[in-house]
């Protein structure tokens, strides 16, 4: 079994629409898909029908961006949760609806050095989407000033720049907490990508532990060697399940459907504990 837990579609800042997703990971030869648009479950319908048609199971999910109180990123993957449940809801609402704000305000900076306006990044995003720096990026690739979103991302967009703007995220603790009660099944995502920015230390894997954390997305490209030793040590130590994923975004990232997988054991455990939706198959 080919089981690959982690794709975004152009719900969220992936490139293709979530029918296309599915049928991508069907010609990958893979056997299970988790969609896991950034805040979104707007792409589970269309990837369930898609799923069906090309013969590959769908796992729902989605990716929620947290912050800890010392400001550092990070991802939550969701799975099979109640994608109506209240609390949770609100949540992804209230970081969609800041986004917005955010990417208004980042424009207005990059507006005052580069050829860019709000037309321009709308032009990249599929209407109802989750807006994200990956769009500001489509937008300054088609102005000629970088030549792809990895430019982009190590120069003009990083966490760093003038430019970046933060948006509301919840703490990782009551995120794990809220996909818990919406009978979500809540993994770490590339816990220890450290080129991506600062990675949380002890006391945050343990709020998210004591909070109800499942498991942990240890084979990932932007995971470093040594991250995934201590990573390991820690899902022994606490009984985490350990997850393996592409991070899909179609041609946003070179991350190809696939190049990680996640056991079936693992898999099956998630499908054993996920009870706020279906495996779709
Ligand atoms: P944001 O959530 O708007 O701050 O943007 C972060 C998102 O950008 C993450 O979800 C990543 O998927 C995406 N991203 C980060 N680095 C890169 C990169 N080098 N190339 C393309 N997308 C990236
Ligand atoms: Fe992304
Ligand atoms: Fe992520
Ligand atoms: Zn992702």
């Amino acid at each position: 079994m080919r089981i690959d837990l982690h794709a975004h579609s152009n719900i969220s800042d992936g490139t293709e629409p979530p029918a296309a997703v599915m049928a991508a990971a069907a010609a990958a030869g893979l056997d299970v898909i988790a969609l896991t648009d950034h805040d979104s479950t707007d792409g589970w319908d269309e990837a369930s029908r898609a799923a069906l048609e090309n013969g590959v199971a769908l796992v729902p999910g989605m990716e929620i961006s947290c912050r800890t109180e010392e400001g550092i990123s990070v991802h939550l993957l969701s799975y099979l949760h109640d994608p109506a449940h209240p609390g949770l809801l609100e949540e992804i609402t209230k970081a969609k609806d800041a986004r917005l704000t955010r990417a208004e305000r980042m424009v207005t900076l990059l507006a005052e050095d580069y050829p860019l306006s709000w037309d321009d990044v709308i032009h990249h995003v599929a209407p109802g989407a989750t807006l994200g720096r990956p769009h500001i990026a489509d937008a300054l690739v088609a102005a000629g000033v970088v030549a792809d979103r990895t430019e982009a991302f190590t120069s003009i967009l990083t966490s760093h720049s003038r430019y970046f703007v933060q948006h509301y995220a919840p703490a990782p603790a009551l995120a794990v907490e809220l996909v818990r009660s919406a009978g979500g099944v809540p993994v770490f995502a590339h816990p220890v990508a450290s080129a991506r920015g600062r990675v949380v230390g002890e006391r945050t894997y343990r709020e998210m532990i004591d909070a109800g954390l499942a498991g942990l997305e240890i084979d990932h490209r932007d995971n470093t060697e040594a991250g995934r030793e201590f990573l390991r040590g820690l899902a022994a130590r606490h009984g985490l399940l350990i997850t393996g994923s592409s991070d899909y975004h179609g041609t946003g990232k070179p991350n190809l459907l696939g190049e990680n997988l996640t056991a079936p054991e693992a898999f099956a455990r998630i499908e054993e504990l996920g009870t706020g939706s279906a495996v779709i198959r």
